[in-house]
């Protein structure tokens, strides 16, 4: 048996705990990678894995991002993550789900949860009956923090995506940048809407070929087979679907000046980052471009709790925060000769202590 702390994506996390409920059949991993600079806060992932030691990878993996996402979007908030382990079916019952509940509610709220993929509002808000430690969960109003992510992370990657023009190609706006999209769900769709809006060129892809289409219809814009996307000639790309497409053929096939959009761990291994930077193609860390969603169920979480303004003006000046930070980034790779996304991630290792 190998264990899990002698794995390369264990970071000295400060708490791993394997909760198994025999009654309901639940096996989770609730991972808290650093509460440094408060409670540990990430989704749960529903998911079928392979085998438990790819599930732990994941929670390893998964809440040390949370930890660099939440310190470089400025939030009071350290890095968790919990994976639940489903079968091949993904049985999900209301009795494994309030067994998940007491395991959150047992760690006194060193752990703040909230949705990630397989799990919707509906089962958090089934969670938020058996702990007060959940965010993601349906608000009541347009002006309140909170509700549906998407919007809101598209909002961050459309200021970044500007940013990054302005910083490779000085232009202010834009308007006739063509931009190819991958994905074109909750995120992406968002950002090719606030894109089309400001004049910008749009080649768009989804492995759903009649949700690109659609959205292409509705904006005027272009589409690409979903094998056919990255090798776009373009002057960003913006990944907004799986994570790892920045691998060596993925990278080597890029034909644009800048990579930015929403998908997390974009980068397949370390040496990714310096890759693209080689290639002279401007990259903005994932993490960092798209914090707008964890920066609104966050400020959701706090309202709740009195500790922040329940405003989503709040939100709004936060996210605008995004560019800046970027910016920052790019300056401090310039001046050092290090990649994006080793600047990026030393100065989250700064913010949490490491
Ligand atoms: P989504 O499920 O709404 O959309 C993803 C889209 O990508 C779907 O339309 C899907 O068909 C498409 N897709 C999948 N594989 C593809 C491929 N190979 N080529 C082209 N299209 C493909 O998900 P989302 O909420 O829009 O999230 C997109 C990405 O952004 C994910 O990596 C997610 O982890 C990340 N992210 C999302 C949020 C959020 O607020 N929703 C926040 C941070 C990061």
């Amino acid at each position: 048996m190998t264990a899990f702390w002698t794995e390369a994506d264990y970071d000295d996390h400060e708490l791993v705990e394997v909760v198994r409920d025999p009654k309901s059949g639940l096996t989770a991993i609730i991972a808290l990678h650093s509460t440094h600079l408060g409670p540990g806060a990430g989704g749960t992932r529903f998911w079928h894995y392979a085998n438990p030691e790819d599930a732990m990878r994941d929670a390893l993996r998964l809440s040390r991002g949370m930890s660099y996402k939440n310190a470089m979007a400025g939030l009071p908030m350290g890095g968790g993550k919990a994976v639940i382990l489903a079968d091949a079916d993904k049985t999900k019952t209301p009795e494994m789900l309030a067994a998940f509940a007491d395991a959150v509610e047992g760690l006194g709220g060193r752990y703040v949860t909230a949705e990630d993929v397989g799990i919707s509002e509906a089962d958090m808000a089934a969670v938020a009956q058996r702990t007060q430690y959940v965010s993601g969960l349906p608000v009541e109003g347009e002006d309140a923090a909170g509700g549906d992510p998407g919007p809101f992370t598209a909002l961050g990657i459309f200021l970044g995506i500007k940013a990054a023009v302005k910083h490779k190609l000085g232009k202010d706006s834009v308007e006739g940048v063509h931009v190819a999209i991958q994905g074109t769900g909750s995120v992406g769709g968002g950002v090719a809407r606030l894109l089309a809006k400001e004049g910008a060129k749009l080649t768009l892809s989804d492995i759903h070929e009649d949700r690109a289409a659609a959205l292409a219809a509705e904006l005027g814009a272009d589409t690409a087979a979903s094998d056919a996307i990255m090798s776009v000639a373009c002057d960003v790309f913006s990944p907004n679907a799986l994570g790892a497409i920045l691998d060596d053929a993925g990278i080597a096939r890029l034909d644009c000046q800048v990579v930015a959009g929403g998908a997390n761990n974009q980068l397949q291994r370390p040496e990714h980052g310096p890759m693209l930077a080689k290639r002279g193609i401007l990259y903005a860390p994932d993490y960092v471009i798209n914090a707008g969603g964890i920066i609104s169920v966050t400020l959701e979480y706090l309202c709740r709790n009195d500790k922040a303004p329940c405003d989503i003006n709040e939100v709004r000046k936060r996210i605008a925060q995004i560019p800046g930070r970027l910016e920052q980034i790019w300056q401090e790779s310039e001046a050092t000769g290090a990649s994006p996304d080793q600047v990026a991630d030393r100065m989250a290792q700064d913010l949490i202590g490491r």
